[in-house]
């Protein structure tokens, strides 16, 4: 699943290709806007919050989707041709650039002075201009006995983190995953190091946590369970963390990060 990092990074490319340029094409293949046209629009911007992408479009209307699971924008030269691919979620183009956005698992439209009912729940965006530590860690301390690991990843604390982030981050500050928000040592430290991590890897296809950018060198926890420790030699565990039908795979060395 995408991380903020990679959704800032669409946003950019969107931005690059859409903003300041007018749609001459527009293509929602989801039901509920089969019948919206976009085209003879100039399009104003592309930005992420968190792990939203919203694309801001003249009339006050706001283009907002979400990667999900499996969602990826790709931009390339306009061509005249139809896309078929039954993938294709929404198409936007100029008369230079196209935008096709496949698998996307939020696709809709609504007026931009709206975008709170789809984002305002959302927790401080650890890569947006308005990043406030002080205000994720409020959030994140409302609720002391919830894990650490699932306070991470509940976007309405702090918005961006998925799974990679969640179980580097905890790694590289020493926390057990299971451990209560309340007996976090230092949480403005953890944020901080969350923000860190996503804000090296933003400009990035890949993702390197270690400082160490060569292949199955990138990363200290996720992906190695039942590999050793790239500090201590443990062996790295992996669990399911989260409340039923919700579990998400979390990824800690035992020893590094007692509980
Ligand atoms: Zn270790």
């Amino acid at each position: 699943m995408p991380e903020g990092d990679v959704v800032w990074r669409t946003a950019r490319q969107l931005h690059d290709a859409l903003a300041g340029r007018e749609l001459v094409r527009s293509d929602f293949r989801v039901p509920r806007f089969a019948t919206t046209d976009l085209a003879g629009r100039g399009v104003t911007e592309t930005v992420s919050r968190g792990k939203h992408l919203l694309t801001r479009v003249e009339g006050d209307i706001t283009v907002h989707t979400h990667l999900k699971m499996e969602g990826v924008w790709r931009v390339s030269a306009a061509s005249g041709f139809a896309l078929r691919d039954h993938r294709i979620r929404l198409i936007l183009a100029n008369s230079q650039w196209q935008a096709v956005g496949y698998q996307l698992g939020i696709v809709e439209v609504f007026r931009t002075s709206n975008e709170d009912l789809a984002v305002g729940h959302l927790g401080p965006d650890l890569l947006g201009p308005g990043w406030d530590a002080a205000e994720a860690v409020r959030r994140l301390s409302a609720q002391p006995a919830r894990t650490i690991g699932e306070a991470l990843l509940d976007q309405r604390n702090l918005a961006g983190i998925g799974t990679i982030y969640r179980a580097e981050t905890l790694f590289l500050r020493g926390v057990n995953p299971w451990r209560p928000v309340g007996e976090v040592p230092d949480l403005p430290g953890l944020v901080e190091m969350a923000r860190r991590l996503l804000d090296a890897n933003k400009a990035r296809v890949e993702t390197i946590t270690t400082g160490n950018g060569a292949r199955g060198s990138q990363l200290w926890v996720y992906g190695r369970a039942g590999q050793r420790c790239r500090r201590c030699g443990t062996t790295i565990q992996r669990g399911s963390l989260g409340p039923q039908l919700e579990e998400r795979t979390a990824v800690w060395c035992p020893r590094c990060q007692p509980l």
